[in-house]
């Protein structure tokens, strides 16, 4: 095994007709002799999958290629939020555990801020209070949960 394969100019299926120069096989033949072999060797394109770790539960082998094509050389595998994702993008989580639910119309209390909807997800925050509440934009990387953390009192995002 190992080596650069090379066209010999039959069909590389073993069918015994010429290829067309360069190419490895007549048109499908490709595929014939790929279904051949999957069969031959794990009995189903199924058992296929999942002997290589693909499959329901296991790897999606549509996704791997995908990134695999679009993943400028050098680039690490996971998938990294871009770091222009700032402190008001929704999901936005800050060291206090104050998530960003969503940006509102409102206007906030600082000069030319909105107000943002943010989400206590402290594990200590008492079951049954609320957890949302109203903040300035310019606030939420260093936002208090009002309920359980001291912090300022929620604007109102409701209108
Ligand atoms: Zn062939
Ligand atoms: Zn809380």
């Amino acid at each position: 095994m190992g080596g650069r394969l090379l066209p010999t100019g039959k069909c590389f299926c073993g069918c015994g007709l010429d290829a067309a120069v360069g190419k490895f096989f007549l048109s499908s033949h490709d595929r014939k002799a790929e279904a051949a072999v999957i069969a031959l060797v794990y009995g189903s394109v199924a058992a296929f999958l999942v002997a290589h770790g693909y499959g329901p539960g296991r790897r999606n082998a549509h996704l791997e290629r995908e990134r695999a094509q679009n993943r400028p050389a050098g680039s690490s595998k996971r998938s990294i939020p871009p770091k222009s994702a700032g402190t008001t993008t929704p999901g936005y989580r800050n060291p206090n555990d104050q998530v960003v639910v969503r940006k509102t119309d409102l206007p906030g209390t600082d000069h030319l801020q909105k107000i943002y909807v943010l989400r206590c997800e402290r594990p200590e925050h008492a079951r049954g209070r609320a957890r949302e509440y109203g903040a300035n934009g310019s606030d939420i990387h260093l936002r208090r949960c009002p309920t359980c953390q001291g912090g300022r009192e929620g604007l109102n995002h409701y209108k």
